[in-house]
């Protein structure tokens, strides 16, 4: 017996349907050169249409990709709602990837008209200058007098001579709304294709009070990039849930932000760890002031003591979150259970350390060496694998890659425990595990509690080859400003915290931890500079 009710598309279009229905007078707030600039919900989504009309001007059809190269501002929005909403497929380049890398990625998509920032022109004439299949390009510009550039278009002026479209009829919802570009484990960047079904039920999550929570009472401040899986969800969150969206522009400097969450009374934000660790300073600074009400840290562990720091001196719970490019992006979320009731405040600091239970949706599970599913008992160790409505089923045009993806569960390379309450605890990736002795070391635990020193800013643990444990940790350690550190130090600061044979064989001083593109510890510098080290 079929069920006797209506059935509408999943997609973009219902959610900014819904957005300028319902929250119409909600606001984006952009910082750009010339200050603060704000428009509404509605302001924005018929600039979007504008931009639509635009788009089918210069060719742009159903499922053409159309990418932007920007930091996040209110025109990014616009690209966010007309693209998909039109038919075609928004695909955010990274901007801090290596020219090469981005030549192959926007070949490898095709991309037909791209998106750029003016600020960012150099490092796009660099691309632009490899690849082929670009055949208009449009120049967002927040200084309004400067001259175009020679060949290309003005975004403004293109917007101002173009009518809106009349509406965004629905998509059908298994055609692709958005791609993004991962760097993967091996071989070339792996594109990952978002539908409009997935995005709409990855933005229904996004509200719901164990994800984010994100409702029409919050100023969002949206700092991780639109250009990397999505800025996790929350420009469509933000619509559909009708959250004020703040969003900063080129202007990431630590103070910048913190004057942002002060200025617009921010009540909830979004970044990567090395993202508050620079902010805690700022913040504390400006306490009185600050309204928010929670953060949401993810993309990399979050070292404990900063998620003691904000909690206990600004009153700020960090939702530690986890997930990838690929399960678009958002999984698990670290809140309590009302079994927590009980608990010590210690105690429940230590569970939401973890990365957290996975929302409704999604399925997870540790699979160990030999190919079985891993009890969750909170000590077997297997790889993650997920599969749910808004994980990917496969990469785009790869085929290299099929073993990702098996029985319909796609093996993400984390490696963890899982408890019995179901909080997944992160061990490390599998590339960036410690093997000593047949047995491993969880680099990320250990950065952790070295980060727990009070003289240390910043520390990164590699595997260094030894040749009787085939592998041996090596922490890398940048000293506070001001601070004196030695490798006793260091040993000593861990040797209540961990098993003996996990301590670090030596500790090497560092200038400053190279960071990947999206700020995360880029553990492969390390290791090719440590490569040959030997302990003293
Ligand atoms: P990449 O870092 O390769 O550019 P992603 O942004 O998709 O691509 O990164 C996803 C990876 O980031 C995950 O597979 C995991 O290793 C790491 N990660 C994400 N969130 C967390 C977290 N909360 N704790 C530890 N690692 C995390």
């Amino acid at each position: 017996m079929l069920g006797l009710m209506q059935e509408h598309p999943l997609g973009v279009a219902a959610i900014v349907r819904h957005a300028e229905r319902m929250h119409g007078r909600k606001t984006i707030t952009t910082r750009t050169r010339r200050g603060l600039v704000t428009a509404s919900f509605s302001e924005t989504i018929a600039r979007a249409r504008r931009l639509a009309s635009v788009l089918r001007s210069l060719g742009v059809g159903p499922g053409d990709r159309v990418a932007t190269f920007s930091w996040n501002h209110q025109q990014h929005l616009e690209a966010y709602v007309a693209v998909p909403c039109m038919g075609a497929v928004l695909h955010t380049l990274n901007i801090r990837l290596f020219e090469a890398d981005l030549a192959y990625i926007v070949e490898h998509a095709q991309d037909k008209v791209v998106i750029v920032d003016r600020s960012l022109w150099p490092q796009w004439e660099r691309v632009a200058a490899r690849v082929s299949c670009i055949r208009a390009t449009i120049v967002v510009d927040d200084e309004p007098e400067s001259p175009c550039l020679p060949g290309t278009l003005d975004y403004e002026e293109l917007l101002s001579a173009h009518p809106e479209t009349a509406s965004f009829p629905d998509v059908p919802e298994s055609h692709a709304a958005a791609m993004c570009y991962t760097s993967g484990t091996t071989g070339h960047p792996k594109g990952v294709v978002y539908s409009h079904r997935s995005t709409h039920l990855h933005t229904c999550m996004l509200g719901t009070v164990d994800a984010l929570g994100i409702c029409e009472r919050d100023t969002v401040l949206a700092i991780v990039p639109m250009f990397h899986a999505n800025a996790w969800g929350l420009p469509y969150g933000c619509l559909m849930w009708g959250a004020d969206l703040v969003l900063p522009g080129r202007f990431m400097a630590p103070e910048a932000l913190t004057e942002l969450v002060v200025q617009r009374k921010v009540t909830f934000a979004s970044g990567v760890p090395t993202i508050w660790l620079g902010m805690l300073e700022p913040l504390r600074k400006a306490k009185e002031q600050v309204r928010l009400s929670r953060i949401a840290c993810a993309g990399s562990a979050v070292p404990p003591t900063l998620q003691r720091s904000y909690e206990r001196e600004l009153g700020v719970p960090i939702v530690h979150a986890w997930g990838m490019t690929e399960t678009s992006p958002l999984v698990t979320f670290s809140k309590p259970l009302a079994s927590h009731g009980d608990v010590s405040p210690e105690a429940l600091e230590r569970v939401l350390e973890k990365q957290g239970r996975a929302a409704p949706g999604v399925e997870i599970r540790i699979v160990g060496d030999d190919g079985r599913e891993a009890p969750w008992d909170g000590k077997a160790v297997g790889e993650i694998q997920v599969r749910g409505n808004w994980i990917a089923a496969s990469y785009y045009r790869d085929e290299s890659s099929s073993q990702k993806f098996q029985d319909g569960w796609l093996r993400t390379g984390d490696v963890a425990t899982i408890d019995p309450d179901g909080y997944v605890h992160l061990a490390d990736r599998t590339k960036d595990l410690v093997k000593s002795g047949g047995e491993w070391i969880s680099s990320v635990v250990l950065e952790g509690l070295i980060m727990g020193h009070p003289s240390v800013a910043e520390a990164a643990v590699i595997a260094v080859p030894h040749p009787r444990w085939s592998e041996r940790p090596l922490a890398c350690v940048v000293v506070r400003k001001g601070a004196a550190l030695s490798k006793d130090d260091v040993i000593e600061f861990l040797r209540d915290k961990v098993a003996k044979w996990w301590l670090p064989d030596d500790v090497v001083f560092i200038e400053e931890v190279p960071k990947t593109s999206v700020g995360k510890f880029d553990k492969k510098v390390l290791r090719e500079r440590f490569k040959d080290h030997r302990s003293s």
